[in-house]
């Protein structure tokens, strides 16, 4: 037993917590009355401790982010256990903190998201394919949905798939570039001027070692498209009546595309 000098109270040793620079290595005060005073003292001087930690936290914040860091891969599974069981109490909770976190930093969020995504690629894959076989059905309705929405993605994914197929030079085309070259030429097919669904053709084809880069690309229907297929453009342009059709000016945008590339 113990006499505390703060309540006057004798009580267990263990009530009291250690203290190496007294005599018997215990405090004189027991943690009661210790954590009472320490909580009245935090009370009275909260608007001095918290800028003291501040100025703390900004000269050390390296060293604290360190530790911090270290601390928490030190005790990771912990953590992560501990979070969950949190998650699963107060999910609105997280989700509201998460959502201000989000709006405050839209920049950090989006690498956040995009370097998750990049980290956990072969994992989203495999949720992807484990889901679109349990649901056949569902799966092909979306995606058709989704190539229905996004109809120049899909032509560009299309391309670039065919082109790393043919292990085609160039660095390929986005989705905006395609768009903006459909615009340039006014949505309007690049042989025979016309208005129809646009597909990428390459000026100097694939086969014939073309480039599967923006500079030889241009929209072309798929009647033309398909009917070029590989042949060079001026042998294509000039038999039968492809070239009464086509090398009449301004009948479409080809000598546009013919000035810019006369090596063709
Ligand atoms: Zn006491
Ligand atoms: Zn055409």
């Amino acid at each position: 037993m113990k006499l505390c000098t703060k309540c006057n109270r004798q009580k267990e040793i263990s009530a009291f917590s250690y203290d190496r620079s007294k005599k018997d290595g215990f405090c004189c005060w027991c943690r009661d009355c210790k954590s009472k005073c320490h909580r009245i003292y935090r009370e009275l001087y909260s608007e001095k401790i918290k800028a003291r930690s501040r100025i703390y936290y900004t000269t050390h914040c390296d060293k604290i982010s360190i530790k911090r860091k270290n601390h928490y891969n030190a005790h990771i599974e912990q953590k992560r256990a501990k979070a969950k069981e949190l998650y699963k109490l107060h999910p609105e909770r997280f989700k509201r903190a998460r959502d201000k976190w989000t709006k405050e930093n839209p920049n950090k969020a989006r690498c956040a998201v995009r370097r998750w995504t990049i980290a956990n690629s072969k994992r989203i894959k495999q949720n992807r394919e484990n889901w679109q076989r349990a649901n056949p059905q569902k799966a092909s309705q979306y995606s058709k949905k989704w190539r229905l929405a996004n109809p120049e993605k899909v032509v560009a994914t299309v391309e670039q798939y065919r082109a790393r197929k043919m292990m085609a030079p160039g660095t390929g085309i986005t989705e905006r570039q395609w768009k903006k070259l459909m615009k340039k030429y006014s949505y309007l097919c690049i042989y025979c001027g016309q208005k129809k669904k646009l597909t990428i053709d390459h000026v100097i084809p694939l086969s014939r070692g073309g480039r599967h880069d923006i500079d030889n690309i241009v929209p072309a229907c798929r009647p033309c498209n398909s009917s070029k297929q590989a042949k060079p453009l001026r042998v294509w342009l000039l038999r039968g009546s492809n070239a009464e059709k086509f090398l009449v000016p301004g009948q479409s945008n080809i000598e546009l595309s013919m000035g810019a590339r006369d090596n063709v």
